[in-house]
């Protein structure tokens, strides 16, 4: 498919955009639109058996941490909410969703491929009533037009009600240290690459109060300094792949090459995590978390 001709963000013409790799940057809201845009079927591929084969993505207690921090966020999500249902635009495999109803909060999912209980493979457009809740956890970025999704979360929104966002802050301080082999760019499944500014604008354009902003809740902050760096080492290994399941690996990697990035990402550990605590305390971290409520 050809270069996106107006911003997916803001909808203006990219045509003064900055062009960098894989990407355009926007003139006017300054999130870049990745360019060329995949058409539907390279998107398929993309999300095909690498991004969530069946089985798992992780190995060892990878999964097992995705469910303790789902099940922390849900505790958060039913204490700022009203009383309500929350709707989660991304649900992945549910696992939020399900800490959610594990609470006795009633919980709706969004995904394009709805595999399990309570998650429907419908977009955020096609919803209406109030909801107490509306969350993306890191699923905005994968959206073909988040704009409009974003302010369509805050008209579903009830009095009161709280939109909760995590998502990769192209502004960040591992965006500018790696680049174009910065890991949440991850091409060309995330469609836009959005600075903190442009989604907190976008929200209080929206008629929304920011109550809250994070550099740290928003997860993979330490992760994206630790597979930067690993990435510097010779032979550029992917510590990625390194974690995940064999099916789940963007490129093939054997036994001692798996073994050679774990041990590298040992080492590097304490460094990424200073490097994650620098970027947060300078509201620069890789990714940003907000907690906005509608009057
Ligand atoms: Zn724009």
């Amino acid at each position: 498919m050809p270069s996106p001709r107006n911003c997916a963000w803001c909808e203006r013409p990219l045509e003064d955009g900055e062009r960098l790799t894989g990407r355009v940057r926007c003139a006017h809201c300054g999130v870049a639109n990745t360019s060329p845009w995949p058409t539907a079927e390279e998107l398929d591929a993309a999300y095909a058996g690498f991004y969530r084969p069946p089985g798992g993505r992780f190995s060892g207690p990878g999964d097992r941490v995705l469910r303790t921090t789902r099940a922390s966020l849900a505790r958060r999500i039913d204490a700022i909410c009203p009383p309500g249902r929350v709707l989660d635009v991304g649900a992945g495999e549910g696992a939020l969703v399900q800490a959610l109803a594990a609470r006795g909060r009633a919980a709706t999912g969004l995904e394009r491929d709805a595999r399990a209980a309570r998650i429907e493979a419908r977009e955020i457009e096609e919803v209406d009533g109030e909801w107490a809740g509306v969350v993306f956890w890191h699923s905005l970025e994968h959206l073909p037009t988040p704009g409009r999704a974003l302010d369509r979360a805050a008209a579903l929104l009830a009095r009161r009600g709280v939109l909760v966002v995590a998502l990769p802050n192209a502004d960040s301080l591992q965006a500018r240290a790696f680049g174009d082999r910065w890991l949440a760019l991850d091409l060309p499944r995330h469609l836009v690459h959005v600075p903190a500014r442009a989604l907190l604008e976008r929200l209080r354009a929206a008629g929304l109060t920011v109550e809250r902003v994070s550099h740290l809740r928003g997860g993979q902050v330490a992760f994206g300094w630790l597979h930067g760096l690993v990435g510097l080492l010779p032979g550029a290994p992917d510590l990625y792949d390194a974690i995940r399941r064999a099916p789940a690996r963007r490129r093939p990697m054997n036994a001692s090459q798996r073994a050679a990035t774990l041990a590298a990402a040992a080492v590097l550990a304490p460094l990424a995590a200073a490097a994650a605590l620098g970027e947060a305390a300078a509201r620069r971290g890789g990714s940003v978390y907000v907690e906005a409520r509608r009057a």
